[in-house]
């Protein structure tokens, strides 16, 4: 009988086995229901992780095609980094705050002079 929801080869169409196991040609069997919940939950976190590379890294994997010119895979390498930092975190204050993130309001800072 089907290992998933239990139903015997009388009562199924189909009984495919695996090892040690049987599945029947049913679709909905709990198992695939959790199955695809679970999915769904993974779906759900986009970039779970994602590490920005350091500059020396960057450093490094320039040192595999290019020899010499270090100051330019310096400057290149920081740049990189800075450019995901940038990207990072505008996608989290963008996740953060959907219609916020209002600028400053004009006239907020000390350069208010004028006195009077
Ligand atoms: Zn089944």
């Amino acid at each position: 009988m089907c290992s998933f929801c239990g139903k015997s080869h009388a009562e199924v169409k189909k009984l495919i086995a695996g090892p040690g196991v049987y599945i029947c040609e049913q679709l909905r069997h709990p198992v695939q229901e959790r199955l695809d919940k679970e999915l769904a939950a993974q779906a759900k976190k986009p970039r779970a992780k994602f590490n920005i590379p350091s500059p020396q890294t960057s450093s490094r994997q320039l040192d595999r095609h290019c020899i010499g010119q270090e100051h330019a895979k310096k400057t290149l390498a920081v740049a990189v980094h800075n450019h995901y930092k940038r990207i990072l975190q505008e996608a989290a204050e963008c996740e953060r705050g959907r219609g916020g993130g209002k600028r400053r309001a004009a006239g907020d800072g000390p350069a208010r002079g004028g006195g009077y």
